[in-house]
């Protein structure tokens, strides 16, 4: 029997809220031609403005979403998050998160602001954009901050969908063995080395793993299914899996993110527990 997308409560711990101009040329880079000039393979579908995109949400059952956005280059970071603040505290169901540059000056003022001042829930680190390793030794004093008030950092830092030098678990368990006890979400269950991000668990109970793009039907990329975890899997960590669905930069529809998890043979807990209650217990909602 399948179960019904509506017999849940959702948080979306894996959304996407950048200024409208940003996200304009997010899009177009998502949508550009191969070299060959063969059409995109990733046409978003949901090319909304930012208040529709929030009806969006709400109109699918998302009781909560993540801000998540990312600074691609230095001097960005300050205007990100100032955007976000107004942005979050506009939308009482935002769950905001900041942005850093390692680059910039004052990245260790601003993130105490957003963390002490505005009360962010924590950052985004998108290793794969920023191109720096996540024991980066100038992170550190933001690393620091971070941990000490026992916020949160979200890290894109998986070979999936593609890789640079930066990402991978190699370089992951080095910032592990500096931060064992960091408050972390890896995005895309640390797609595509799960099994090796799942260990991770066992020795590391504030590590959190989100579904984000794992679990869509099979017809969507099916060359990467092969070895994405299974019902066990998702069973024994019932209480550190976050679902996630990159809204609203994704390509195919957004009950899509759902339908996987849904179809797999899990009890109706493990599944609260994945979209709602471990969410709602890590970013402290009422
Ligand atoms: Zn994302």
């Amino acid at each position: 029997m399948t179960i019904l997308s509506k017999n849940f409560k959702f948080i979306d711990s894996h959304c996407h809220f950048f200024p409208p101009t940003i996200f304009k040329s997010i899009w177009n880079f998502f949508e550009r031609p191969d070299e060959q000039g063969n059409a995109t393979q990733w046409p978003i579908k949901y090319k909304l403005e930012t208040e529709e995109q929030v009806k969006f949400l709400l109109d699918n059952d998302v009781q909560g979403f993540t801000t998540y956005n990312y600074a691609h280059k230095a001097g960005m970071a300050d205007y990100l998050n100032e955007w976000t603040n107004g942005f979050s505290r506009a939308h009482k169901n935002a769950i905001p998160f900041g942005c850093v540059w390692p680059e910039d000056e004052n990245r260790y003022e601003h993130v105490r602001k957003i963390i002490d001042d505005y009360n962010f829930k924590g950052i985004k680190i998108h290793i794969l954009v920023q191109d720096f390793y996540p024991a980066d030794n100038r992170m550190d004093d933001v690393y620091d901050l971070i941990f000490n008030r026992g916020k949160w950092i979200c890290f894109h830092v998986g070979t999936a969908p593609y890789r640079n030098k930066y990402v991978g678990h190699k370089h992951f368990t080095k910032f592990l063995e500096k931060y064992p006890e960091m408050n972390i979400i890896v995005a895309h269950m640390g797609g595509f080395e799960y099994q090796k991000f799942m260990d991770l668990l066992n020795k590391h109970e504030n590590l959190y793993l989100d579904t984000t793009m794992i679990f869509i039907p099979d017809n969507i990329f099916p060359e990467r299914h092969s070895k994405r975890p299974n019902e066990e899997d998702l069973i024994t960590y019932h209480d550190r899996i976050l679902y996630g669905s990159d809204f609203p930069n994704i390509p195919y529809d957004y009950q899509c993110s759902r339908e996987g998890l849904l179809k797999m043979d899990l009890p109706k807990k493990v599944l609260e527990n994945i979209f709602y209650n471990n969410a709602k217990k890590i970013f402290e909602i009422k």
